[in-house]
């Protein structure tokens, strides 16, 4: 709490007083602490790949520019950083958007099967490279629904990536969809990976949490995807969830609204 002094004076009383104003100021300066630590994550996760770029860099000045297999294993490191620095400012530049509330959503009607068949197509290339089965079950009950296509394809593939990057050679990825008696949809990605430990669940959401940075860092994670699916079903009016055991497996659940076009709700998320 701050406070602040005035005197006050009244000349026809000719009294004298003071007035205190108590200022809770925990939330905003809990707001304050989380932009400070958010900053200086954003410059860390940037001079981390920069460090990496310009040490190669000099290698290849210093010498390594003449032997061909050095110099082409170099440039490959120096792509890789850079490519995961795209990435990585990409990440921000979405969630500043869905921050600021100027990601519009541009709903269209969508077949979930459709949408969750075309999810498993786009990873076929690096499950079958992994040996990793994906099944897609769908509920009797799931009608087409309203829904921002790309932006929920972008949670789909942040989830379904992740469940491929934390799971095993030989692992199994489930999708399952159905729809709940509440009128919502509820999607479920659920896989045999290494599961995160209880204490972590709590702050998985959290902008740039990682259960193990370096194995993050490794797969090319950004730290970011989870912070940006919440975000997008926030805004479309729906949650999600995520439950998980240690060297088991995870499940991700979230849902979204059931609402006809033109039923009450903009087409920004905004009733
Ligand atoms: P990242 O780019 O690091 O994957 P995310 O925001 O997508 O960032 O996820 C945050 C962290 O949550 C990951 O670093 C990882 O520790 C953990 N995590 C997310 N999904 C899974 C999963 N399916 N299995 C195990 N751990 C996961």
């Amino acid at each position: 709490v701050r406070a602040t002094f005035t005197s006050v004076h009244s000349r026809e009383k000719g009294t004298t007083g003071t007035i205190v104003v108590l200022h809770d100021v925990t939330e905003q300066e809990e707001l304050e602490q989380s932009r400070r630590e958010f900053v200086a994550n954003v410059s860390h996760e940037l001079r981390t790949p920069l460090t990496t770029l310009k040490s190669y860099l000099e290698a290849l000045d210093d010498g390594a520019i003449d032997e061909p297999q050095l110099a082409r294993k170099f440039v490959g490191v120096t792509r890789n950083e850079a490519e995961r620095m795209i990435r990585l400012v990409t990440d921000l530049l979405h969630l500043s958007r869905l921050d600021s509330n100027q990601a519009m959503l541009k709903k269209e009607q969508v077949h979930v099967t459709e949408m969750l068949d075309e999810v498993a197509d786009r990873f076929s290339f690096q499950l079958r490279q992994r040996s990793i089965a994906i099944q897609i079950i769908i509920g009797d009950n799931t009608s087409p629904i309203w829904l921002d296509r790309d932006k929920i394809d972008q949670v789909l593939d942040n989830l379904v990536s992740n469940a491929i990057k934390y799971t095993g050679d030989g692992g199994q990825i489930r999708i399952m969809a159905e729809r709940l008696p509440n009128d919502m949809l509820e999607i479920k990605i659920q896989d045999t990976g290494i599961g995160i430990p209880k204490k972590d669940l709590s702050r998985i959401f959290e902008r740039f949490y990682r259960v193990d940075k370096a194995r993050s860092r490794n797969m090319g994670g950004t730290g970011l995807g989870l912070s940006i699916a919440r975000e997008i079903i926030k805004a479309h009016g729906g949650a999600i969830a995520i439950d998980s055991e240690f060297n088991v497996g995870t499940t991700v659940s979230f849902t979204l609204p059931y609402m006809e076009e033109g039923s009450g709700t903009n087409h920004d998320g905004k009733s």
